[in-house]
This record gives structure tokens, sequence and C-alpha cells, in this order.
């Protein structure tokens, strides 16, 4: 297994719970996780970046479910604010709707087609047809220019017309904004999940192989048969599922050419979380900056969801920035500039001094696939080698992009892989027939 992230603890553990007894994880970093690892400050631990479950997310629940966490997941709706020209807009409340700079016609048009997508699970008629198409055709382009524009803008720095139609039907299904958000008291959720799934892994027999990173794979008769980490150590194997970014596994075997791997392309993400003790001058959990004109796309207040997050008293700030790549500008600046933007950003939203004691900074070079127009999953396995298997969130497409996905990816892979193998896993079945007993509310 190449990559220790969600999907490939995910993949391994199916494979070893459908009974193969030789499955070794190889992991660069340092802990199990990947995008939704943690770090520690004081004894405290937090995510990369916001991290919330959302209710949608079935393999997630599951998964929660078998670590025995799920009872202690507690669920609120959250505030959700537009900043557009120096005003808040709360687009869940009627207040906040109404006030909202766009025509009565077109606040209509946009209610009618937040309820399609609530109704509507599939979106994959529109793979192919691009985010503009959608909205003009089911809400009009007064919305489209209002709204999505904005937000397609925020998550992949273009135009509605250059991003997936399913992509934003799914999306908007998912009712990230207004559905209740999940999150663990006294705890980083994905913590809490990370360790519970290495000890599912440890269990099942898994073999955990943490700072390896994969520099080189070798080939022979059309199969991979070891990979090689960076100490020169050779590991064999006779199947290899690949979990690491499409870009990454290219990299190292420059032969591969299945179908649909080259046209994948990363977007890049900066995240910094940081703590203050100083008073907040906002509820909302989620501020998307909207006007486009900050180095931030969207600020969190952590401390919003859980508000047992970290030392009692903080109050933990995110600033997220989704870029088209890692290329530009913004990503290689240096921690100074970032932090100075981020604090500009912050006056310029709040109104007042942001002075926070620590911060965290995280550059993701490779986020998420970045879903065009013309995207489409890649194959479950590899064209170029009998012996490659994929997972990942680059296979989800038109879902989300999320902790669940992942998951879900991971078991897909190893399922199919153990079908080949003339083995058989329940897994798949019971997530989808998975139904949590209750959502707390906290
Ligand atoms: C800031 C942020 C906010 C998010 N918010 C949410 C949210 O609110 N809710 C939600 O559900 N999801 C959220 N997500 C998404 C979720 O965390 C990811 O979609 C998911 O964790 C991806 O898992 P993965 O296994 O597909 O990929 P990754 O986590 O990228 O896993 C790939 C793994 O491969 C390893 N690797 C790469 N190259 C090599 C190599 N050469 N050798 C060995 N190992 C290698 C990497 O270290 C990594 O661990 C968020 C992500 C981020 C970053």
């Amino acid at each position: 297994m190449l990559g220790g992230g969600l999907s490939g603890i995910a993949a391994a553990l199916t494979l070893a719970e459908g009974g193969l007894t030789d499955v070794t994880l190889l992991e660069r970093g340092a802990t199990l996780g990947g995008l939704a690892g943690s770090f520690e400050r004081d004894g405290h631990f937090y995510p990369l970046g916001y991290h919330h479950i959302l209710h949608r997310d079935r393999a997630l629940l599951y998964f929660l479910e078998r670590i025995g966490a799920l009872s202690d997941v507690r669920w609120r709706r959250i505030r959700m604010h537009f900043h557009l020209d120096g005003e808040a807009y709360d687009l869940g409340r009627v207040a906040g709707f109404l006030r909202y700079p766009m025509s009565l016609p077109d606040k209509l048009r946009f209610a009618r087609l937040m309820v399609r997508a609530f109704v509507r699970k599939d979106w994959s008629a529109w793979e192919d047809r691009s985010a503009a198409e959608l909205v003009d055709r089911l809400a009009g382009p007064g919305v489209r220019l209002a709204i999505f524009e904005r937000l397609t803008r925020l998550k992949f720095e273009l135009p509605c017309a250059e991003v997936s139609g399913a992509w934003l039907g799914a999306r908007l299904h998912h009712r990230e904004g207004s559905a209740p958000l999940g999150y663990i008291p006294r705890a980083n959720w994905t913590k809490v999940l990370c360790d519970g799934l290495a000890r599912l892994l440890n269990e099942a027999g898994v073999r955990v192989r943490l700072r390896t990173r994969v520099t080189r794979l070798q080939t022979a008769d059309g199969r991979i048969t070891a990979a090689e980490g960076e100490s020169g150590e050779r590991l064999t194997g006779d199947i290899f599922v690949s979990t690491i970014p499409t870009e990454i596994y290219r990299g190292l075997l420059p032969e591969e050419s299945t179908p649909g791997l080259e046209q994948i392309r990363y977007s890049a993400l900066l995240s910094v979380v940081c703590a203050t003790r100083q008073k907040v001058p906002t509820t909302a959990y989620w501020t998307n900056l909207a006007t486009l004109d900050r180095a931030a796309g969207a600020i969190f207040l952590l401390t919003e969801l859980n508000p047992t997050i970290g030392r009692p008293g903080d109050t933990c700030i995110n600033f997220v920035t989704h870029l088209g790549g890692r290329d530009r500008p913004l990503f290689q600046e240096t921690d100074e500039q970032l932090m100075e933007r981020y604090r500009d950003d912050y006056k310029a939203v709040f109104g007042v001094e942001l002075d926070p004691f620590w911060t965290h900074i995280a550059r993701v070079p490779m986020y998420s696939p970045v879903f065009g127009r013309r995207y489409r999953n890649p194959p479950i396995r590899s064209g170029t080698w009998r012996n490659v298997w994929f997972a990942g969130n680059y296979r989800t497409f038109p879902s989300i992009v999320s902790t669940g996905t992942a998951l879900g990816s991971g078991v897909e892979t190893g399922a199919a892989l153990l079908a080949e193998l003339g083995r058989r896993t329940g897994l798949p079945e019971a997530i989808a027939r998975f139904r949590p007993k209750a959502m707390i509310r906290g």
C-alpha cells in the first residue's frame, strides 16, 4: 500500500480483513492520516485545517462507529457568512439572505436550486458540462454572477465555465453550509479517527511503516516488483495499491500511461491555524471572503464548531486559501509574509487586529484534483502495470472531497482487488446499509 492517508488505511484494512495475510502500508509521514493528520500544541491536538463531519459521509460514520467514537460525536448547525464589499451576510438566515445584493427573482431561483440539489443525489448526468451551464439552467446567470462565480474562484481559482457541473451539483447536495456538522468534544476528531483506524490496522495484522517515502518503483515484465524507500531499502510485493497523489505516482513511474491519470492536476492549499485569547467579533464558524481581493479565501473559527478544542479559554482561528496550483506566488511566500497578509485580512474583515500567541502553517502542494469541466475518474487499476490498483479522492468524482469519500474509495478498491483474487468482503454493503442511531445535538 503506497500512502497512509485515509484511502490507504481503508484499502489496507479491507484487504487484511478480507483474508490477505501479508499487507504492508508505506507512509512518508511520521503518523498516519495524511491530509486528515493533526499537530500538537501544549498537549492538545488540532487538525491541519478546519475539519467537520458531514452528516451524509456514510463511510466516515461507519468507521467512527467501528472505532467506538460515533456516540461521542455532537452535531451543530453553524453559521456561514459571505463577506462581500465590507458587509457580512448570513445566507442561512432570512434576514441575511434578504439583504444580500441579488434581485428578489434571483433569490427565489437560488432557493429553488438549493431545494433541487437537496433532493437530487446523482449528478453524473452533468459530467462534461460546466458549473456555469448548471447554474444558468437551474437558476439563471444572475445567481451565478452573484454567488457561484465567487465560490468557484475561491475553491479552484477558476470561473464557473471551467468547473464541472456534476461536482457543483454533488457539493450542493451535501449542504455543507446549512446541515448540522459533527465534531467530538474535548478532542480533535480527525486524531480520534486516525488513532482508532491505526488500532484496527494493528488488530488486522497490517504492517505499517512510517517515515518511509517511496522514491522509486521498480518494474519488470509489465509489473511493479518493488518499492524503494529514501534510504535505499527495497520492499518487494506481488500487488501494489497507490493512494498517493497521481502527480507523485506518475513522477515515480514515467512510463505509466493509464488513460485519465495524466490529465489530473492538483490544487494547492494554505492553512494557518492560530490561537488567541482576544474577543473575536463574529459568531460565524465559516466566513467566505467573497470579494476576492484578500489572500485568504475563508476564515474559520474552529471554536464555534468545537468550543472545547484546545486549551480552555483559547479561541482557534483558521485561515485557508485554495490555489489553482503550487506554482502560485502566494504559495512560495515566507511564513512571516503569509501571516502578515492573513492578519491584514482579519483586520479588513472584522475591523480589529489579531494577535495570536501561536500559529501553525501548513502548505499542502497537492490538496485536491481540480474538478474541471471534463474531469473523469481514472480506472481502478493501472492499464500499464498488471499488478497496480488505485484509490483516493481522485477517483470519487463527482462527489465532494472528504474524509468519508477517501475511506470509501479505499474500501472500493480493496473489495475489487479481493474479488479479483476470488475473495469477498462484506464491507461495501455494511457501509451502504449503515445508519447512525441518533444525531446528538451539542
Ligand atoms: C484544510 C483541509 C480541510 C478539510 N476539511 C474537511 C472537512 O471538513 N471534512 C472532511 O470530511 N474532509 C475534509 N478535508 C479532506 C480530507 O482530509 C481528505 O480528503 C482526505 O483526508 C484525503 O485522504 P487521501 O488518503 O485520499 O489522501 P492523502 O491524505 O493525501 O493521503 C496520501 C498519503 O500518501 C502519502 N504519500 C505521498 N507521497 C508519498 C510517497 N512518495 N511515499 C509514501 N507516502 C507518500 C502522504 O503523506 C499521505 O499520507 C479537508 C482537508 C484539508 C487539507
